[in-house]
């Protein structure tokens, strides 16, 4: 296909989220895939709750999605002009007309219409009286009342509607500023648009836009309305749902990746793969496979998701990402003169286990606080460190101390000969041993958090913990 140029069209009346990023990545997708052009456009048109914080926290967003766009930013309320223009060239061509109707009679009109159980729309009471340019005029759309408005829509189908729906729509208002419909119209047609991807909440514009296209003697572009994103209650998508904006995933430490690929994945299919590349979305989306029944936003398969993109990622670069979240964790000082050459061996050790960066970032600690300040869970430390359990720690430590040098391969052979020898079992062993590392049963392999630790640091935890006296008020918590 030659020349595809998609847009994305934010409105900046609050931060990007997923519904508009999977849009967006939808759009962008189909230009990378056919090598076309992608172009991003802000519509702040409403003055009132348009923000320019709004539009920044968008575009970094997309930046960080890993949506680039071609040319520069168009921002709406800067073309009034050029939207006039076109309204001018429509009165020019008899395809326009100016109606002096105030709003209280088109409400009366609308009004009227509804007794008589009609959709409430303007009765064309000005269309043949050739009235020009006032005060308080506004220009309409001379649109045909007969025949169907029909186009093929890419995720949904064929959709027509009889023309005798739409009234003369207002393309110009009273006030001299071009409607949303006018103004999209000449946007996607400057901006060479060939496919408009975009929710299915303007899908009731589409009709009244290609009649736009038409009265200009434009070629109309491919529509493309996917359905909106519910919640796992299909019911509408809200944060109840864990449904958040983009910039808030990229707090937590998801993988831009991940939420790429899981939102994609969200409405579009490719055989059953679930979890895509950048490279693969861009190979496979080529607008085909959209599905036109709403999908159900699930956090717990996005966490999935992104745990998987951070199982596979290069360990240099898992260990750059969760810097920013170690540091803000307050980590970073704990980590020694060689942070990065400490952060490496615990990006292995728990990076299966955490589902976002900051989660990760956060299982470190209890490797990097020294064994004073490690905090027991009760539950765990009762259970565990019972006179058995000391005892098994004692002469673990006994065993630790001699064992030279204290590497994981070397800590593994004696702690499998100490089981071997004892006519033990692992499991009988390894729960105290893990709780006096971890302060809780949770964490990695003990070999490796015992080399991670040191002998030093391993040898103050087993004597610590053999120290432990359950907490009074909390005995049977
Ligand atoms: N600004 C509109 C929105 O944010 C998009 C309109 C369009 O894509 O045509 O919903
Ligand atoms: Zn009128």
């Amino acid at each position: 296909m030659a020349d595809v140029v998609t847009r994305f069209a934010p409105s900046p009346t609050g931060h990007l989220h997923i519904g508009g990023a999977r849009t967006a990545i939808f759009s962008w997708l189909l230009a990378r895939h056919f090598g076309g052009r992608f172009h991003l456009r802000i519509e702040d048109t409403d003055l009132l709750r348009s923000k320019k914080e709004y539009t920044d926290s968008i575009l970094a967003s997309m930046r960080w999605l890993g949506l680039d766009w071609d040319d520069d930013l168009t921002y709406q309320t800067e073309r009034t002009d050029l939207y006039n223009s076109y309204v001018d060239k429509l009165l020019e061509s008899g395809h326009a007309y100016w109606c002096s109707c105030t709003p209280e009679e088109v409400e009366a009109m609308r009004e009227r219409a509804r007794e008589k159980g009609l959709k409430p729309r303007y009765d064309g009471h000005c269309r043949e009286l050739g009235l020009g340019p006032g005060e308080g005029r506004c220009v309409r759309l001379k649109a045909p009342h007969t025949g169907k408005i029909v186009f093929d829509d890419m995720v949904k189908g064929r959709i027509a509607v009889d023309a005798s729906e739409l009234d003369d729509m207002v393309l110009r208002r009273a006030d001299g500023m071009p409607t949303y419909n006018m103004a999209v119209v000449v946007d996607d047609h400057e901006m060479g648009v060939t496919h408009v991807i975009r929710g299915d909440d303007h899908v009731s514009n589409t009709p009244r836009q290609i009649l736009i296209y038409e009265a200009l003697g434009l070629p109309v572009p491919r529509f493309g309305h996917v359905p909106m994103i519910l919640g796992p209650d299909r019911q509408k998508l809200s944060k109840r749902h864990g449904a958040r904006a983009v910039v808030e995933y990229q707090q937590d430490g998801l993988l831009p990746q991940a939420l790429v690929s899981y939102l994609a994945r969200l409405g579009w299919s490719h055989g059953d793969q679930e979890l895509f590349s950048m490279e693969e979305l861009i190979r496979f989306f080529d607008g085909k496979n959209l599905n036109p029944a709403a999908a159900a936003f699930d956090p717990a398969k996005l966490e999935w998701c992104n745990a998987r993109f951070m199982r596979d990622l290069p360990l240099n670069q898992l260990v750059e990402l969760v810097e920013p979240f170690a540091k803000a964790a307050g980590l970073w000082e704990r980590l020694g003169n060689d942070p990065y050459g400490r952060l490496e061996p615990l990006c292995v050790m728990f990076r299966e286990r955490a589902s976002n960066l900051a989660a990760l970032a956060e299982s470190f600690r209890p490797l990097l606080v020294g064994a004073s300040e490690l905090v027991y869970n009760t539950k765990d430390a009762n259970k565990h460190f019972t006179e058995q359990g000391k005892a098994h720690l004692a002469a673990l430590a006994a065993i630790f101390s001699k064992v030279e040098p204290f590497d994981a391969g070397a800590i593994e052979a004696a702690l499998n000969a100490y089981v071997a020898d004892n006519g033990l079992k692992f499991k009988e062993v390894a729960p105290p041993l893990r709780t006096a590392l971890m302060g809780f049963m949770g964490g990695s392999h003990l070999n490796e958090i015992m080399a991670f630790l040191g002998k030093p640091e391993t040898l103050a935890r087993l004597a610590r913990a053999q120290d432990y006296t359950p907490p009074a008020a909390e005995q049977d918590a």
